[in-house]
């Protein structure tokens, strides 16, 4: 009788020098890449967020597909911590001239959190160094060089930009790639009361060109009220324009910016979801931005690599429920062909190359389907070539 041969070890011996990764912004992407590269076995993995505390970039409430969903969840953050209205249902009414309006029900393939909760769940468990806000890369005997503003620079191979829709790595990486405010905003809210008379996800299209937008969110309601506004507007009303103010917080919003969106409440919601917005205190808004489509998501720094992914590869339009979901995935496909040169000594670049050739169409489609979401609804400056109105709801939350 032979002896029996020992089993193949699970995890293979490191083939690979283990690459020095440096990860850019710790919103949501970041810390959700740190998170999955320190689960995949990378022990030199550090995330650089430049602000020096946490804000609600996106603002509240954020849908996360299954997929994402499932990623986190291998990562130890179980819906029960992220998820506090279980909710699938989505229900639309929409208001057609001349026609009833028409109440459709569909069911969303995920569940919805918000940037507060799914934040706190990812930095409670990666360390995000706060204050460091890249500003340029180098290289030095090829190895990369990242350079922050004060003056502090460090080394890495692999250089991950998750740094949002005014990323510094793709204004580096891929600078012809620049964002055109699409004419409109979502005006955001949070009332403070406790709800209780919904739990579901609610869209009102009370006409063309205005969409309203309402969820159950922790200790009140959360709502997105999508109006146009153009540049001149946008900057009487936040101080700034869109380009340069791409979040208006609490500070920014000025008497008339609060005014415009409850006269909008008052001429286009029902009596209650108007008093709710008149009610509301904690407000921000965004305005809403348009981007080429991304044709490739990694470059070589001398002997490394930089990628771009989440926000700042594709910052998508809201409507299309894709920016924290593309994040968390192509993060999760980042670390499998990471994974797969360190434990297999694939050729970093091929297995860079891979992981692009997987997640670039769904970001480029993503970024594609914003318009075309916004021309149906009537929204913005491209409001006029507006599709078919029995187009089939191409709305993806
Ligand atoms: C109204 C609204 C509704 C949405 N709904 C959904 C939804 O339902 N589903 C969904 O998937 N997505 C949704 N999104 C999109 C989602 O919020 C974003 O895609 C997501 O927040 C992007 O995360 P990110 O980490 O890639 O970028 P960001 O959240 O923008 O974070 C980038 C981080 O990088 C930091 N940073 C920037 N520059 C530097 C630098 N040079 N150095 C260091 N740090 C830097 C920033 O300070 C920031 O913390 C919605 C967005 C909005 C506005």
């Amino acid at each position: 009788m032979t002896a029996p041969q020992p089993a193949r070890p699970l995890c293979p011996p490191l083939l690979s020098p283990q690459p020095r990764i440096a990860v850019i912004g710790g919103s949501l992407t970041g810390p959700a890449a740190t998170l999955l590269l320190l689960a995949a076995g990378f022990d030199n993995v550090t995330c650089y967020e430049a602000t020096p505390s946490s804000a609600p970039l996106g603002g509240g409430l954020i849908s996360l597909e299954h997929s994402a969903l499932d990623t986190l969840e291998g990562l130890g953050i179980s819906q029960d911590e992220i998820v506090r209205y279980p909710s699938e249902k989505i229900i639309e009414i929409r208001h057609q001239r001349g026609a009833a309006p028409q109440r459709i029900e569909r069911l969303y393939p995920g569940r919805s959190t918000t940037w507060s909760l799914l934040h706190n769940a990812l930095t409670a468990r990666v360390p995000v160094h706060r204050g460091r806000r890249l500003e340029r890369l180098s290289h030095r005997g090829g190895t990369p060089v990242l350079h922050f503003t004060g003056g502090a620079s460090t080394t890495a191979d692999v250089i991950v930009f998750a740094d949002g829709r005014a990323s510094t790595g793709r204004a580096l990486l891929d600078p012809a790639r620049r964002l055109h405010y699409a004419g409109y905003v979502g005006y955001r809210g949070r009332t403070g009361q406790p709800q209780n008379s919904q739990d579901d996800f609610l869209r009102l299209q009370p006409c063309t060109g205005v969409q309203f937008n309402i969820a159950p969110v922790p200790g009140g309601l959360d709502w997105t009220f999508y109006l146009d506004a153009t540049a001149e507007q946008y900057t009487a009303q936040f101080g700034a324009p869109p380009q340069q103010r791409l979040f208006a917080f609490g500070r920014h919003i000025s008497t008339a910016a609060r005014s415009h969106v409850d006269q909008h409440a008052t001429a286009h919601l029902s009596a209650r979801h108007a008093a709710t917005v008149h009610a509301t205190r904690t407000r921000m808004a965004v305005p809403v931005f348009d981007i080429d489509a991304p044709t490739r998501m990694v470059w070589p720094i001398g002997d490394g690599y930089a990628v771009l992914l989440g926000d700042s590869l594709a910052p998508v339009r809201p409507h299309t429920a894709r920016g924290a979901n593309n994040g968390i995935e192509q993060a999760a496909g980042l670390a499998v062909a990471l994974r797969q040169h360190t434990r297999h000594g694939a050729d970093l670049g091929a297995a860079l190359n891979g992981w692009q050739r997987r997640f670039l169409p769904a970001a480029a489609a993503a970024v594609r389907l914003g318009p075309v979401i916004g021309s149906r609804l009537g929204l913005g400056a491209t409001s006029h070539r507006t599709a078919p109105a029995d187009q089939p709801a191409l709305t993806a939350r």
